[in-house]
């Protein structure tokens, strides 16, 4: 198994030939090319983080050649767009993103010390289940999907969403994590009934019902979840098999209803870090620029055409690596 912190920091001399070997401009996605002007970059030169920042770049070639000629630690760029972005001035919209990093994920199989094949592989599932309620529930269509070096950054450009506020951000979070338990009791006339999220295929208690089931899945026996204690722990993993087969009904009775209610609190309260949300709702966050070198781990971070079959140790592991 290939574990990332095999992978050494990168030397100054690897940056060097990294940078002016085999990055090419054609690597940074056309989405923040077309954009370049707008935006604003930020550089870390020492590896102490990113302290170099309101840089501005008119074209991509000034882009290259500044990469080339300082072959920074690591470099980044805004999610926002600014009319005037040397002063981080006159903002006019910012990408909708979410960071899904393998080290932070909470229900994970393996328990490596820092992130491994298996890790990452969950991470892309996280990023897969995402995007498939982005584009079904929401609508949204411009989606792209980073390497980050250890995750995955999932950008949206749709204009409707680039516009809107924090708030609405951390809404749309809410959504895509299944971070609340839905309502179970509906009125209908004067009679008060009640369905499960499990019973209901569509709509938000739907994308709940998945995010419960990805995270039942994958616990183990040392999982925490609030409230819930060792021997309800138990209980879930021995029945888990059944939530595997959908059999839902089947499982709450096992569990018993008040216990199940407890399992799906804990889940959703989880679910808020499956995400970094404040990530999400920073209108001015800047991102590790595609293409460029994650110097810790000596990884791309990689703009991902297809995540079906995306694979990090073949797609973004730099030439120098193989020649150590
Ligand atoms: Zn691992």
């Amino acid at each position: 198994m290939v574990k990332i912190e095999y992978l050494t920091p990168a030397s100054p001399e690897e940056r060097k030939r990294y940078y002016r070997e085999e990055w090419n401009i054609k690597q940074v996605p056309e989405y923040i090319i077309q954009s370049i002007q707008e935006r604003e970059f930020g550089f870390d030169h020492v590896g102490r983080g990113p302290n170099d920042r309101y840089k501005v770049f008119r074209t991509p070639d000034l882009l290259k050649r500044f990469l080339k000629v300082r072959t920074p630690f690591a470099a980044y760029c805004s999610v926002a767009f600014y009319d005037k972005p040397r002063r981080r001035d006159r903002w006019t919209k910012a990408e909708l993103v979410f960071d899904v990093d393998a080290k932070d994920i909470p229900v994970r199989t393996c328990e490596c010390e820092g992130v491994c094949e298996i890790c990452l592989n969950e991470a892309r599932e996280i990023v897969l289940g995402i995007i498939d309620t982005l584009k079904g529930d929401l609508g949204l269509q411009n989606i792209h999907v980073v390497y980050s070096g250890r995750g995955y950054h999932i950008r949206v450009l749709d204009n409707d969403v680039m516009s809107v506020n924090t708030d609405v951000r951390s809404q749309i979070v809410k959504y895509l994590v299944g971070a609340d338990v839905p309502e179970n009791e509906y009125s209908l006339d004067f009679e008060k009934v009640s369905y499960e999220h499990f019973v209901i295929p569509f709509g938000y208690p739907n994308v709940f019902t998945k995010r419960v089931k990805y995270a039942i899945l994958h616990l183990n026996e040392n999982s925490e979840l609030d409230e819930v204690n060792k021997k309800l722990l138990k209980d879930v993993l021995k029945h888990r098999q059944l939530i595997e087969l959908d059999n839902w009904g089947m499982f709450k009775n096992k569990i018993g209803p008040q216990r199940y209610r407890k399992v799906i609190k804990g889940i959703a309260s989880m679910n808020m870090s499956l995400v970094d949300a404040k990530v999400s709702i920073d209108l001015k966050r800047i991102l590790r620029l595609p293409s460029s070198l994650h110097s810790m781990v000596s990884m791309k971070c990689t703009e991902v055409k297809n995540i079906e079959t995306f694979d990090p140790f073949d797609d973004a592991v730099p030439k120098f690596v193989y020649e150590r």
